[in-house]
């Protein structure tokens, strides 16, 4: 994504706005353009999700080599992704930046929809149709999910002969997200419909500045959730760095500087791993853990699907039990995992959230014009989490253990997705 495409969804969200507020009428009447842009994103989400977890999970059969070092990432990944949802979470329930503001804005792409609020033992039982593919059809992800994962796990205990199965759905994913690239340059033309008819019906009923004001709480929320997920980052950091933790800082803000300019965790992946050379961490672990921690540790993603989906129930006025949180919390996790590093790609597992907690996928229309900005900083915060994770896995499997590691396989085709990110 070119800086081209910078000034057209800047150019798009301008108009929207104008012809939201001075042509409604006209906007309304676009607001197809803006379903269809909806539908080509949901179109990819399941293929896409479902080869991504496969080529993902099937990859951590190869951690039984690893032994401790993949014991190691998997286990910090899974506590990063979850205290970045935690705390997202917890903002959002203390600040209620989506309370009052008009559920319009959401329904206005959509015609009103049942919007209930599923308990956790229908939430569980939705996880295990009894016809998977039915539940393709109905879009129904959460399925698939586990699907996929009991799917891997059985590819894993197969072995040799599975391979063949396992790459296939790697080239697969390689291919979605290709897709997902292309349909990314129309983004400016779903942005301007979806936004010019949200506002549009927000200002025929006059609530405009009201949403106005309660869009900025949830940025100003959101940001703060991710200064803190870095914030815990930079405590391990120090432990494990101690007075070098300074060094550790300056040479991650080059990775971090190009994820804000790329908005791709995949991209930064060569100059990510230069950084880790430069800090000396040990070459293997760093050329196993960084790819790994890049495809599936996107925990500012994860936290920008859980308090995107916690934001729009309050909009919509939907109360929300502790256990639905949990049902919430636990996709977010997934879908953060199962996200690509890409631009926007936590765009396309966000729909699996908000299906997950009966959200109209609609909702998307409030994010699309800020999106781009909070992709640069969540982009920042999944690179410093890779960088970070890789550090403490070396510090646990190396430094503090004094372990020889042998040659570790790398992960992911660096070049490959390099080149697919650009
Ligand atoms: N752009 C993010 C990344 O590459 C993914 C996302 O949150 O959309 O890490």
């Amino acid at each position: 994504m070119n800086n081209k495409m910078f000034y057209l969804i800047l150019l798009s969200i301008v108009l929207g706005i104008l012809g939201g507020i001075f042509l409604p009428e006209d906007m309304i009447a676009l607001r197809w353009l803006g379903t269809l842009f909806i539908n080509l994103l949901k179109l990819i989400a399941l293929p896409l999700i479902f080869s991504a977890l496969v080529g993902a999970i099937t990859s951590i059969g190869d951690t039984k080599r690893l032994g401790s070092i993949g014991i190691y990432t998997i286990m910090y990944v899974i506590a990063s992704v979850s205290f970045a949802v935690i705390i997202g979470l917890v903002l959002l329930n203390v600040f209620k930046p989506g309370v009052g503001l008009p559920p319009e804005l959401i329904l206005a792409n959509m015609p009103a929809t049942h919007t209930k609020a599923l308990d956790f033992s229908s939430f569980l039982l939705t996880l295990f149709p009894p016809n998977i593919v039915a539940a393709a059809a109905k879009f129904e992800i959460m399925p698939i999910v586990f699907f996929s994962i009991v799917f891997s796990i059985a590819c894993i205990s197969v072995g040799e002969s599975a391979k063949p199965v396992m790459h296939l759905f790697n080239g697969l994913r390689d291919v979605f997200v290709k897709m997902i690239i292309w349909l990314m340059y129309l983004t400016p033309i779903g942005l301007f419909s979806l936004l010019g008819s949200a506002i549009a019906e927000a200002s025929l009923q006059k609530r405009l500045m009201q949403s106005v004001k309660g869009m900025l709480l949830f940025i100003v929320v959101f940001m703060t959730g991710l200064a803190l997920q870095c914030l815990w980052q930079y405590a391990i950091v120090r432990y494990i760095k101690g007075k070098k933790s300074n060094e550790f800082v300056r040479q991650a803000s080059s990775p971090m500087l190009t994820a804000f300019v790329t908005s791709s965790s995949i991209a930064t992946l060569p100059v990510a791993l230069i950084a880790a050379k430069q800090l000396k961490l040990n070459d293997e672990v760093a050329r196993f853990v960084l790819p790994f921690s890049t495809t599936i540790n996107l925990a500012g993603t994860a936290m920008y699907e859980a308090v995107s989906t916690l934001f729009f129930c309050q909009i919509l006025g939907m109360h929300l039990s502790i256990t639905s949180q949990i049902g919430i919390f636990i996709t977010s996790i997934v879908a953060g995992m199962g996200a690509t590093g890409i631009p926007e790609g936590g765009l396309v597992t966000m729909i699996m959230v908000l299906r997950s907690a009966n959200v109209p996928t609609s909702a998307l229309v409030l994010l699309l014009p800020f999106d781009r900005i909070l992709d640069r900083f969540r982009t920042m915060v999944n690179v410093w989490g890779s960088l970070v994770c890789t550090a403490t896995v070396d510090y646990l499997a190396t430094a503090k253990q004094g372990r020889v590691i042998e040659a570790l396989p790398v992960y992911a085709s660096e070049k490959d997705e390099v080149a697919l990110a650009q």
